[in-house]
């Protein structure tokens, strides 16, 4: 908290927003009118969330501030005030809490989605709803109508005092001591002249059915009940609509766009439970990155709110699934220590895995293109259950997809079936290369050999790709195969390399000499029979890691030392012709042995990965020197 927060008389102060909020609430207040009731749906959220913490507390702990009291909202408007407030009995709030709740933003992406949300243009006021939906502005979104908030709290820790905040979102708000003696929250809205509409009892019973149909609690507008709080996932399914299913997804993520596919899943037996799973068409910011990652699932027992984002729920290579699970088997007061161990959950689990992969794969056969944009959102996440999730391995599997050398274009994708269905009739082998990225991967020399024989080879350009390969080793009883591996044999049908066999010495012995010259660089130097148009390659040698996962090591451990590879010539070509001729007439040539090391880092750039481009760039200048020079004797 800043220093120059002045104090004002006992318990009271004023303090200063932090930057962010300040740059948040001027987005709000200045650039979102026509979406401006989505206010509603995020205070009656808050009171939501907060009625459920103090019912859960309320199991296991009776010491608080009115442990009978009814879990509700109330919603009452005054014309002549011109005011309008919101009240829950919930957890409520401490002063500490207040100042971190409503005063910061907790968010980790925060500036990224500020940058990104300042770049939109006015009339882009649907992409915003759906930033601030994923993003979650929460409360203060009233400031869209607000001239001016009064909240009142009182936190359920019997020994609190009540606080009272109040701010016109112009850069600081004032903290004070109140003498609110019920537990809960009390918001009151000065509405904006411009806003007045709010004040109209059926317009917000109006927006509370559009926006809040699932929400657990009786919501009160001037004393009469607004919203049916029977619980959706009890329903029969047959009795919810499609509307009502997108509704319930936008009230759980804030996501105003329909999600992607859903499923209602009702299980009796061996165990009872409820479940509404969606996977939503957009991750949520900062989703691949995110360092902490989590299980985005609420669970309840009994129709009670047990707690969000349980992580025992769903393993978190399928953390791309919202929603919702009910179980009746569970008692009351579980604790998070014994859910973990609880087998009940395991196998809730166990179900949810099996009917989200064949969400998957029926999205994947019936809505292939569908499938292409859930694979761009999510494929990277879906990727990790190859190593996380050994028993559906295979399955999770079927659903990988993969850029090709079949197609000029890396974004288009196969998966390993279709490469199966698709191999030559002799093939028996999955071929694939990994690299820094699927671009890098398509200019790799080593696949020379397998497009003159038109035999497809998959990129992997991720960097758990290798992860993949290892957990995989086969599909389809076919063998995954690394074509950068030493001991690849294409068969009976090797290149036929013109004009080697009568120049076998000399490359005998450029072979020598680079070898002794490139002994810190590469394991050993051989004669190449895979390489047609380029001059060298570098290879991984037998039993040796992938570069990929050598770089994945390294990532871990900087002390890990990376095997070397083996230097691949292909004798036919110029330059490795023109080294051979020099090396005999010149054994001592002090070029040739820049050039060598040239010949390595040619491939490292290729790869994207060559660790001293200043070295390279002055060798390259020397030769461009002595290339030019010659050229002007010639003319
Ligand atoms: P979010 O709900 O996404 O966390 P908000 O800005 O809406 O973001 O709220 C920030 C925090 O303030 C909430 O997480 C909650 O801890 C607290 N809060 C907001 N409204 C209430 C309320 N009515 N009762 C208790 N706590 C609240």
């Amino acid at each position: 908290m800043s220093d120059d927060n002045d104090k004002m008389g006992e318990g009271a102060e004023e303090r200063t927003f932090q930057t962010e909020v300040q740059q948040l609430l001027q987005i709000l207040i200045h650039s979102l009118y026509t979406h401006s009731e989505v206010f509603l749906r995020e205070l009656i959220s808050n009171a939501s969330d907060a009625l459920d913490k103090v019912h859960f507390r309320s199991l296991t702990d009776r010491d608080i501030t009115d442990p009978d009291a009814s879990l509700e909202i109330e919603i009452e408007v005054n014309k002549s005030s011109k005011t309008l407030t919101i009240r829950d009995t919930g957890i409520g709030m401490t002063r500490e809490e207040v100042n971190e709740n409503i005063g910061t933003i907790a968010h980790s992406g925060s500036a990224e989605f500020l940058k990104e949300i300042a770049q939109l243009k006015d009339e882009d006021e649907s992409k915003k709803l759906q930033l601030i939906g994923q993003f979650g502005v929460g409360f203060y979104a009233v400031f869209m109508i607000a001239e001016r908030v009064v909240v009142n709290t009182r936190s359920a820790d019997d020994d609190a005092e009540a606080v009272q905040w109040e701010s016109t979102g112009a850069g600081t708000y004032n903290i004070s001591k109140t003498d609110k003696s019920d537990r809960g929250t009390e918001i009151k809205i000065y509405v904006r002249s411009d806003c007045e509409e709010y004040l109209d009892a059926h317009r917000l019973e109006d927006i509370i059915k559009r926006h809040s149909g699932f929400v657990a609690y009786p919501i009160k507008v001037a004393g009469k009940q607004a919203n049916d709080t029977a619980a959706i996932w009890t329903r029969l399914r047959t009795e919810i609509t499609d509307a009502q299913y997108e509704e319930f997804f936008t009230h759980l993520t804030g996501d105003p766009d329909k999600p992607m596919a859903y499923e209602h899943i009702v299980v009796d037996v061996p165990i009872q439970f409820y479940s509404i799973i969606y996977i939503p068409k957009q991750a949520p910011m900062n989703f691949l990155f995110n360092p902490e990652p989590k299980v985005s699932l609420n669970l309840y027992v009994r129709r009670v709110f047990i707690q969000d984002d349980c992580k025992e729920l769903l393993p978190l290579y399928l953390r791309f699934v919202r929603g919702t699970v009910d179980c009746d088997d569970l008692p009351l007061n579980v604790s998070r220590e014994t859910l973990q161990h609880n087998p009940v959950m395991a196998k809730i689990r166990n179900t949810l895995v099996r009917r989200i992969l064949g969400m998957l794969e029926d999205i994947m056969k019936n809505r292939p293109d569908e499938y292409e944009k859930f694979w761009k959102a999510y494929g990277m996440v879906l990727k990790e259950g190859m190593a996380m999730d050994f028993e559906n391995k295979d399955k999770v599997a079927s659903l990988l997809r993969f850029p090709s050398s079949l197609s000029d274009n890396v974004e288009d994708t196969i998966s390993l079936q279709e490469y199966v269905d698709r191999m030559q009739s002799e093939q028996e082998e999955i071929f694939y290369l990994t690299g820094e990225n699927a671009e890098a991967v398509a200019q790799s020399p080593l696949l020379e050999a397998f497009r003159e024989r038109s035999i497809e080879v998959l990129y992997l350009g991720d960097p758990v790709d290798e992860w993949v390969v290892n957990a995989l080793q086969e599909f389809d009883n076919k063998k995954l195969k690394a074509i950068d591996d030493e001991d690849l044999d294409l068969g009976d049908n090797k290149v036929k390399l013109e004009g080697v066999e009568e120049n076998r010495e000399r490359t005998i012995e450029l072979i020598d000499f680079l070898k002794k010259e490139l002994t810190e660089q590469v394991s050993d130097v051989k004669e190449s029979t895979r390489l047609t148009g380029s001059p060298c390659v570098l290879v991984t040698p037998k039993g040796g890691m992938g570069r990929n996962m050598e770089r994945l090591m390294q990532a871990a451990d900087r002390e890990f030392a990376p095997t070397k590879r083996l230097l691949e010539i292909n004798p036919s070509h110029a330059i490795i012709r023109n080294m051979g001729e020099i090396l005999t007439r010149n054994r001592d040539s002090e070029e040739l042995k820049e050039w060598a090391h040239l010949l390595v880092d040619y491939v490292l750039i290729g790869e994207g990965t060559v660790s001293d481009p200043q070295k390279v760039t002055r060798t390259l200048s020397k030769v461009l020197s002595s290339a030019t020079e010659l050229r002007v004797k010639e003319l």
